[in-house]
């Protein structure tokens, strides 16, 4: 039996980034991934494959060759059981390795509507994070018209968004007033709400899937709270996912409240020598510190590159405090997102906000083709300044712009320090000097704070 110095469980972007942070830093340790499926998916891009990607999903693989260039060793098998006292992991076919420092990176697992009659019915499909399942799905989905998707969050509504988009009826179908509205402000996921309604998804705010009817055993109907009833060949349930954290919960692992893998600020968990990274770990509030449910790609590999640096002791301290979760996605061409507080998020936490916005084109002069109108909004503390959350939405230059903001956030920037912000600006890339959207929706934050003084 061949011990390793460190085993990952996993194959996802978790795994993937935490093998190649410890082979480039400890090129010497010996490193072992087990992953479940030979084949990946950049799951990110999960919803372009049914449209843009001409509903092919290997122009969206993803697998771990960087990791294997560094030296590290993959086996496609599934871990089944570990042995925390001898420090083995037990494969399904049998064999089994010892380890010095186990990782799990088992990542999330969509949630399964139990509750709602007809959920086990053939057709009714999920956006797992698998290539298999997703290949088996792209081959059926040509043979399907109608389509109900529910969940409006922002995976339901790209896939939504996707699919209607190759000639499919597709019916979202959200409980919320308004979709995305876990991810964005009230203001920002009316607009996205607004942007989705353009497209040809037929979209359903506060309405709930009630029961799903079949005939022969095959998904027919879709039966609303409303009463209304649609036909439905096909439904998507796309309402969360979960950790995949049952292994961790056999081998003795701390769960917190959501079924995520008790973790320290290092990716450490309660038992000595194991640590948990990405989706099946908890994540703690930027603001609040408090246990809160964070899944996303860009938070699971920030999380791997901190744990792969301190995994044999801890040699970039404190690192992590806490998760703030940026959400960026475009629909219809509008790029939107957010980071950290909101109104809304900060009203249920108590956190006492100020903010302002400001918009501009994303060119100038704004009379040049391809120009966007890019609207920031910054939210931030009314007694010290310092930003606590943001907003974007407009063109491509969002999907940056809100990583300005992130960092903001992090190092605790005020908007009086951002008046006198560096940029650099060019006609054909930024908004003009003049009407840089940051800065200046950071001088209504200080007017907005001065008139309050006065
Ligand atoms: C459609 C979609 C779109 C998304 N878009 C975005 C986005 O735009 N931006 C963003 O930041 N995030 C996005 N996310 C979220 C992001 O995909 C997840 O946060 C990310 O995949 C988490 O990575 P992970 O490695 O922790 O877990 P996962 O990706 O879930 O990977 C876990 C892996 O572990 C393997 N595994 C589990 N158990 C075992 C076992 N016992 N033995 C061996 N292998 C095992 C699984 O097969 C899987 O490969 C999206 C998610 C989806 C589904």
């Amino acid at each position: 039996m061949k011990t390793y110095d460190v085993i990952i469980i996993g194959g996802g972007p978790a795994a993937i980034v935490t093998g190649i942070t410890i082979k480039k830093y400890f090129n010497q340790k010996s490193v072992l991934m087990i992953k479940e499926e030979k084949e990946g998916l950049v799951p990110c891009g999960i919803p372009y494959i049914f449209n843009l990607l001409g509903n092919d999903a290997d122009k969206n693989k993803m697998g771990p060759k960087p990791f294997i260039d560094l030296g590290g060793e993959v086996i496609i098998n599934t871990a089944i059981k570990v042995d925390k006292e001898k420090k083995l992991v037990s494969l399904k076919t049998g064999e089994q390795f010892g380890y010095n420092k186990l990782v799990f990176a088992t990542g999330s697992l969509p949630l399964i509507p139990e509750s709602i009659p007809g959920y086990n019915l053939q057709n009714v499909f999920y956006i797992k994070k698998s290539y298999p399942y997703i290949k088996e799905l792209t081959a059926k989905i040509g043979s399907f018209k109608n389509i109900v998707i529910v969940g409006g969050g922002f995976i339901g509504a790209e896939v939504a968004e996707q699919l209607a988009e190759s000639n499919m009826n597709v019916t979202l179908v959200e409980s919320e007033p308004n979709c995305f509205s876990k991810a964005f402000s009230p203001e920002l996921s009316q607009i996205a709400t607004n942007v989705l309604n353009n497209t040809k998804v037929n979209v359903l705010t506060s309405t709930i899937v009630k029961e799903i009817v079949g005939n022969d055993g095959k998904v027919n109907q879709v039966i609303l709270s409303d009463g209304k009833k649609i036909e439905a060949e096909v439904v998507f349930f796309s309402i969360g996912y979960r950790a995949n954290s049952k292994l961790a919960e056999e081998t003795g692992l701390e769960l917190n409240r959501y079924g995520d893998i008790h973790v320290d600020n290092y990716g450490r968990t309660t038992i000595e020598n194991i640590s948990a990274v990405g989706d099946c770990a908890q994540t703690f509030g930027f603001l609040t510190g408090r246990s809160d449910m964070i899944k996303l790609a860009s938070t699971a590999t920030a999380e791997a590159r901190i744990l792969g640096h301190n995994i044999f002791g801890v040699r970039i301290k404190k690192c992590t405090s806490g998760t703030l979760g940026v959400f960026s996605t475009e629909i219809n061409g509008l790029a939107m997102a957010g980071a950290g507080a909101s109104e809304k998020s900060a009203h249920e936490s108590c956190i006492e906000i100020v903010s302002a916005k400001f918009s501009s084109p994303d060119r100038h002069p704004a009379s040049l083709p391809d120009v966007s109108e890019l609207t920031v909004k910054l939210y931030a503390s009314p007694v010290d300044g310092s930003i606590l959350g943001g907003e974007a939405w407009g063109g491509k230059s969002v999907g940056e712009i809100i990583n300005i903001i992130s960092m903001a956030i992090q190092k605790s920037i005020t908007v009086y320090e951002l008046v006198s912000f560096q940029i650099g600006t060019h006609p054909l890339l930024t908004s003009s000097p003049v009407v840089n959207p940051i800065i200046r929706a950071a001088e209504e934050i200080i007017y907005k704070v001065m008139q309050d003084k006065k």
